[in-house]
């Protein structure tokens, strides 16, 4: 079915009993082309690509869970190109025009809301590394207007602007940025690949990999062996403990990220702000709950749940802020595992396997990638060679040193 205006007006005079289920519910073949290992963003857009792109269809998404249990439905919903380093710039770039044509390539509404970022900074210093990030931005085609503190107070007038210890200088702002419905997209590329034919399979771990002479023939699932020439391995949180399935180690470690919201209010918040001096950002979810959060917990772990000293850090952070959210009920916080890389920059390439793929290391910004990490995988898998935009995100960086640090915070995972 084709989503439209005049379908929802016949399906809502009918009683809205004819709605289709979004995807099919397969039994595993025996054989496939191409399996994707995770049915997180990533590995969906993949699949979705594959079949696009490359007219691989005869593929299958392996999940444990169901579709979208992990980051992809988790995460705070922050869509940006606001990069600075060669590497990053342009595939970040990619990603975001690819986002504005999503809703449409994959007939649903991803909620995609391009109501603009706003980077405080609260010094010189900050200043003139904003400066530069900005103009990073516009010479790769992208959007970035430095703002003074009067104009972002035009812009946010609500934020704390008396405050002597960390006062706001002013802003990058962002226009073409902002937030979608994260689980949305999921189910978008989910929809869009099962249409095309891709097989999506749930509650189907991968437990082990088949493989003969270096090359790799399939996996072990807890529905049976599943064969096939080529694997993509996609399942962010969990990266090091499946390679380690496949028999290599990767250079990521685990770590816990938060997120809070509140209970719904009416519209207060326009943009996505990020505080420049403390682990703060927030938006305005559709609903009107305040969407925020911070940094890691700083311990690795494969909890999907953090703690307390974090949870009072980031809220801290935003009363220094934005005093007025301190009237806000929390509502919920959940945690979700990220694959922190020892540069902050993700990883799509070759393995040391034959025929099995590496996409990971998406840290907690990959929701934003979740369309250009897809294209260039599926270009990855379908043609055996590396995407030119993806060109820098080698595998061999970590042992070469050709690190992208985007935050110059050095190799240390849980810094970045
Ligand atoms: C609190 C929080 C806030 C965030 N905020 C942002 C943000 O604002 N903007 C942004 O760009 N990014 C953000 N991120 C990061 C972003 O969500 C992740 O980088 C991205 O979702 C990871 O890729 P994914 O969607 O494919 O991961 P996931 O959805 O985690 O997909 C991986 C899948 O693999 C499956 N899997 C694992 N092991 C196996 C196995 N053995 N067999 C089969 N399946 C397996 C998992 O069940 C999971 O469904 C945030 C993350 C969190 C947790």
């Amino acid at each position: 079915m084709r989503y439209s205006a005049l379908e929802l007006l016949k399906q809502g005079l009918s009683g809205n009993k004819a709605w289709p289920r979004l995807w099919r519910s397969p039994a595993p073949k025996p054989a496939y082309d191409a399996l994707i290992i995770g049915g997180g963003g990533h590995g969906l857009a993949t699949a979705y690509y594959l079949a696009r792109n490359h007219g691989m269809t005869n593929v299958a998404v392996l999940e444990k869970g169901y579709l979208g249990s992990g980051n992809i439905g988790r995460n705070t919903t922050i869509v940006r190109a606001n990069y600075l380093l060669p590497g990053n710039s342009e595939f970040y770039s990619h990603s975001l025009k690819l986002w504005e044509g999503m809703e449409t390539d994959l007939n649903f509404n991803a909620m995609h809301s391009q109501r603009g970022i706003i980077n405080l900074f609260h010094s010189d210093g900050q200043r003139d590394a904003f400066a530069r990030r900005g103009n990073a931005m516009i010479n790769q085609g992208d959007d970035a207007i430095l703002l003074d503190r009067e104009g972002v107070r035009r812009e946010v007038p609500y934020l704390d602007f008396d405050q002597t210890r960390y006062p706001i200088y002013g802003g990058l702002w962002h226009k073409r940025g902002g937030t979608a419905r994260h689980d949305a997209v999921a189910w978008g590329y989910a929809r869009g690949a099962d249409q095309r034919g891709v097989d999506l399979i749930q509650n189907c771990e991968v437990t082990g990999f088949l493989i003969e002479n270096g090359a790799v023939q399939g996996v072990q699932t807890t529905r049976g062996e599943i064969r096939a020439p080529k694997v993509g391995m996609v399942v962010a949180g969990r990266s090091g403990q499946v390679a380690e399935m496949a028999g290599f180690r990767l250079p990521i470690e685990s770590h816990i990220l938060q997120a809070f919201v509140t209970e719904g209010l009416k519209p207060c918040i326009d943009q996505v702000i990020t505080y420049g001096m403390g682990h703060f950002y927030i938006s305005q979810s559709d609903k009107g709950g305040l969407v925020f959060g911070g940094d890691l917990d700083f311990y690795a772990s494969y909890a999907q749940r953090g703690n307390l000293p974090m949870a009072e850090h980031v809220v801290e952070a935003g009363m220094t802020l934005m005093p007025m959210i301190g009237k806000a009920k929390m509502l919920r916080s959940w945690g979700g595992i990220m694959d922190m890389t020892p540069d902050g920059s993700p990883i799509i390439d070759h393995s040391p396997v034959q025929g099995l793929y590496v996409n990971a290391g998406w840290c907690y910004g990959g929701f934003k990638a979740v369309p250009a990490s897809g294209w260039c995988m599926a270009h990855l898998m379908a043609t055996d060679t590396v995407h030119e935009i993806a060109r820098r995100y080698r595998l061999d960086r970590f042992r070469t040193g050709h690190l992208i640090d985007e935050e110059a915070t050095g190799s240390q995972h849980n810094l970045h």
